[in-house]
C-alpha cells in the first residue's frame, strides 16, 4: 500500500422493506501510522479483518480511527482495535447524548464504553488537522458529521461519509435522512468546491469534473455485492425487478411468494 488511503468497503446506495441496509464505506489510512476513516458495520465485521490483512494490517497496528459520525453502520467495530484513539467532533457527542431517542440508528451503549475507555479524543471547532489529514464540519445527516481531505497526485480527495450518501444526493444537493435537510445542501456544497474525487458514505468513488461553466459528478466505478444463498439450498430463489418513480428495485425471495419492494 504505497497511498494515503485504501478504501476497505465502498457503500452501496440500498434500502430495503426490512429497513436501510447500511453497507457503507470504510477507508484505511497510512500517514506513516495507519488509521481507519470509519468502521463499517458489524455485518462486516470478519471481512474487514480479512481486508486489512490482504493489506498486510493487523487489528493492533490501527493507531487512530476517525470517526465521520455515530451511526451503528459506521462505528460498530471500534471495539476490535484496541489500539486506536477513536476522534469524534463535539456536536456529535451532543446528538449521542441528547437526541438518541429520537436518531434511533445511534448505538448509544457503544459510545458510553467507547468514553469509559479513555480512547475518544474530542474534536472541536469548524476544521483542523487530525493525524496529518485535514478535517472540516459537513453537518447535517447528524449535526456532527465531519467528512476528511487530503491531496494526491495533485488532486483534491474527499472522504465525504453521509455529507454525501450517494451520487444522487452529490448531483442534486438533496438528501434522504437528514437532522437538518438547509445544513446538508450546505455542507454538500463545500465538498464540492474543493474536492476532484468524493468517496460516499454509501457508493463508489465518484469524480467531479469542472467545465467553465458547469460541474460534473461521475460515478468513477461500480459497487458491487455478491449476495450468496445457503449451499444447497433446497427451494427456487426469485428475482424480480419493479420500476418506481422512476427508479428500479429488485425482489429477492426464497420459495413461498414475494412481495415488492
Ligand atoms: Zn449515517
Amino acid at each position: 500500500m504505497n497511498q494515503l488511503f485504501h478504501v476497505l468497503f465502498e457503500g452501496f446506495p440500498g434500502k430495503s422493506n426490512r429497513g436501510f441496509l447500511g453497507w457503507s464505506s470504510a477507508v484505511l489510512l497510512n500517514n506513516r501510522r495507519f488509521g481507519l476513516f470509519d468502521t463499517a458495520g458489524f455485518g462486516e465485521r470478519i471481512e474487514l479483518i480479512n481486508r486489512l490483512r490482504a493489506q498486510n494490517v493487523q487489528p493492533q497496528d490501527i493507531d487512530f480511527i476517525i470517526l465521520s459520525h455515530f451511526h451503528f453502520d459506521h462505528v460498530a467495530n471500534i471495539s476490535l482495535f484496541p489500539h486506536a484513539k477513536v476522534y469524534l467532533h463535539e456536536s456529535e457527542v451532543r446528538h449521542i447524548l441528547e437526541d438518541s431517542s429520537v436518531d434511533l440508528v445511534v448505538p448509544v451503549e457503544l459510545f458510553h464504553s467507547l468514553y469509559e475507555s479513555g480512547r475518544l479524543v474530542i474534536l472541536r471547532g469548524e476544521k483542523g488537522v487530525v493525524e496529518n489529514y485535514d478535517w472540516f464540519r459537513t453537518p447535517g445527516h447528524t449535526p456532527g458529521c465531519i467528512s476528511i481531505s487530503f491531496q494526491q497526485n495533485g488532486e483534491t480527495f474527499v472522504l465525504a461519509a453521509d455529507a454525501i450518501k450517494n451520487l444522487l444526493e452529490a448531483q442534486t444537493g438533496e438528501v434522504w435522512m437528514s437532522t437538518n435537510p438547509e445544513m446538508s445542501r450546505e455542507s454538500i456544497k463545500k465538498i464540492l468546491d474543493r474536492a476532484d474525487w468524493i468517496l460516499p458514505g454509501h457508493d463508489r468513488l465518484l469524480h467531479v469534473r469542472r467545465t467553465d461553466h458547469t460541474t460534473f459528478i461521475e460515478a468513477a466505478g461500480e459497487s458491487k455485492v455478491d449476495i450468496a444463498f445457503a449451499k444447497d439450498y433446497p427451494n427456487e430463489v426469485s428475482v424480480q425487478i419493479h420500476e418506481e418513480d422512476g427508479g428500479q428495485s429488485i425482489t429477492i425471495g426464497v420459495g413461498g411468494v414475494i412481495h415488492g419492494v
